[in-house]
């Protein structure tokens, strides 16, 4: 089986996806890049992901023919290699409808940076991309440019976009944009939100990506 071992992976940060809570049935997508071969590994549209085998994996290139798989690709798979392509250093990207990110998309409210693992992980707020139907012709660039060089942005009406160097890297940022979101939902019925500065924001982040952990 071609890309066993990425197929593997795509499946798990599937079930991941339902087991943290961020999607239901067959929702979300997982999408990732191998590096080698330039192809790209996405879950099948509208299968409940833990009824499926890594095989059932779909293998597609960057100009969306099918490489190996029996199963349709995620229907938005064109948006995802978009992204892919308009960001050479992304390999994998998660699509979940975590329910406080995805309120905030509903209100149109851009997510600022309020903690510091928010601030590690992102580096800059959470833009929302305006609604637009899965046909229309700004399907694919709008969100695109709303994510710009950024780690996640939000589908209007819809739901978040995380994206990694690699999958792992793009799950914890799923994981932690709806844990920021429900803070910030939570801190917002308390009180005044501090909102980090750009500049605290940037040094968080880069300290997080370049000094933390073992190395
Ligand atoms: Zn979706």
């Amino acid at each position: 089986m071609i890309l066993e071992g990425l197929r593997v992976e795509v499946l798990a940060s599937a079930n991941a996806l339902r087991d943290y809570g961020l999607v239901w049935m067959a929702g979300g997508t997982i999408c990732a890049r191998d590096p080698e071969t330039g192809y790209v590994v996405v879950t099948p549209s509208g299968l409940d992901y833990a009824l499926l085998s890594a095989e059932d994996m779909i293998v597609v290139d960057m100009d969306l023919n099918i490489i190996s798989g029996k199963y349709r690709p995620s229907v938005a798979t064109n948006l995802w290699t978009a992204i892919l392509r308009a960001r050479p250093d992304v390999n994998g990207i998660v699509h979940s409808h975590s329910p406080y990110a995805t309120a905030f998309s509903v209100v149109d409210m851009t997510i600022p940076i309020i903690t510091e693992t928010q601030a590690d992980w992102f580096g800059q707020p959470i833009k929302i991309a305006p609604y637009t139907h899965i046909e229309d012709d700004h399907f694919i660039t709008a969100p695109v440019e709303a994510l710009g060089d950024g780690f996640g942005v939000m589908l209007g009406q819809h739901g978040p976009i995380t994206v990694g160097e690699n999958l792992h890297h793009a799950m914890e940022r799923a994981v932690t944009l709806e844990e920021a979101a429900k803070t910030y939902f939570i801190a917002r019925g308390i009180g005044e939100v501090k909102v980090f500065t750009p500049a605290q924001a940037k040094a968080s982040f880069e300290y997080y990506q370049n000094r933390y952990g073992q190395r």
